[in-house]
């Protein structure tokens, strides 16, 4: 398949009006569209289509129990596929549109491929001129994982979309880097209490101000024990990986740095930095992912970082170990699960 390459700066210009319209006539008619949204890109196709859920995992590459989450474009519309519960539309004033995933007892009109069998659907509403025009344009929900091929870090470019998915999927939209660059958090809503089952931009804190009862899974922060099975399919692979073995280093900044400085003499090393540290490491490949107290900066360096350390040869990429709190706790999440909870004590 040819996949037609489609840049978008302005979405009210009549090109971009009508590159957006001839993409949701191929969503409509069951073929894959990528598109940009504020947290990752997503991999686009009808969310009420069996087969285009299907078409979604042959182009990942993805196991088949890893469930999709649909994009919608007003929180309201949760309600024509969902049981909604006042929690939600709580956490709609809150957080929506944003960087938030609810997941509550699914309708019938929802395909059980999009679920991966489950009861439940998730549902987000995202926050992006580029997303949103394309899933009104397109008058369904739009059932998007991140655009990576299975197990790859989600791309927050449209070239990184290119390297996983040229010729696997009908057209891409280039709407320039994603603003957050990691995965919308995710909660799954029982009875009065919430479940967080995948950290991200909405914070655990900012979470509990919006509910009294707020659980953390197991999963967010560590390995799955054996047979045991996650609330959130998706927790239970290895994610986002480079092919370099990632570790992570735990210790104060000093010890970090004599740590490397020492490594660096015998090993291939590329480091993900802080800006701080640049002019400390002399003779390793330096990926700088912002200040030190900038977790923003690291939230939208981080994948873009592990790709690009990834294509330098090096026999190891080390990093630090984030913060388990606030946006902390999103990047601890990820990286344990790029570094196969490889930790190391320094
Ligand atoms: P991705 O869109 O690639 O970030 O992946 C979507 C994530 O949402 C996966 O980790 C899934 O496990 C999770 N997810 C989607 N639907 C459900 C659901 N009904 N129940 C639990 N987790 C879900
Ligand atoms: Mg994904």
């Amino acid at each position: 398949m040819t996949t037609e390459f489609v840049k978008i700066t302005d979405p009210s210009t009549p090109q971009s009006i009508s590159a957006i319209d001839k993409a949701a006539k191929i969503i409509k008619n069951g073929g894959l569209v990528v598109m940009p949204t504020e947290t990752v890109y997503g991999l686009g196709g009808n969310g009420l289509d069996a087969l285009a859920a299907k078409k979604i995992y042959a182009a990942k590459d993805r196991p088949a129990d890893n469930p999709l989450i649909l994009h919608i474009e007003v929180p309201e519309d949760a309600e024509k596929y969902c049981h909604v519960s006042p929690l939600y539309y709580d956490l709609a004033r809150a957080f929506m549109p944003g960087p938030l995933t609810v997941i509550m007892p699914k309708k019938d009109i929802v395909p059980f491929s999009v679920t991966a069998g489950l009861e439940t659907v998730a549902v987000r509403c995202p926050d992006h001129k580029i997303a949103n025009a394309l899933i009104k344009a397109a008058g369904v929900p739009i059932a998007a994982p991140s655009a990576n091929l299975s197990g790859k870090p989600s791309p927050t470019t449209a070239e990184y979309v290119m390297e996983d998915m040229n010729g696997r999927v009908d057209m891409v939209i280039d709407g320039g880097e994603s603003e957050i660059g990691l995965e919308s958090t995710i909660v799954m809503i029982k009875n009065d209490t919430l479940t967080l089952l995948r950290p991200g931009a909405v914070t655990y804190d900012a979470l509990c101000m919006v509910c009294e009862k707020v659980e953390i899974a197991n999963s967010v922060l560590e390995m799955l024990k054996e047979n045991e099975k996650p609330l959130s399919p998706g927790m239970k692979y290895k994610h986002y990986a480079p092919s370099t073995p990632l570790v992570l280093l735990d210790g104060e900044e000093e010890n970090v740095l004599d740590f490397l400085t020492c490594e660096i003499k015998t090993k291939k090393c590329a480091i993900l930095c802080y800006e701080e540290e640049s002019d400390l490491l002399h003779g390793a490949e330096l990926l700088p992912i912002g200040k030190k107290d900038d977790l923003s900066a690291h939230a939208h360096m981080l994948f873009t970082s592990l790709r690009d350390a990834d294509k330098l040869g090096c026999d190891i990429i080390y990093a630090h170990l984030p913060p388990k709190t606030g946006l902390g706790l999103a990047l601890y999440n990820r990286m344990i699960r790029a570094a196969a909870h490889t930790i190391k004590k320094v």
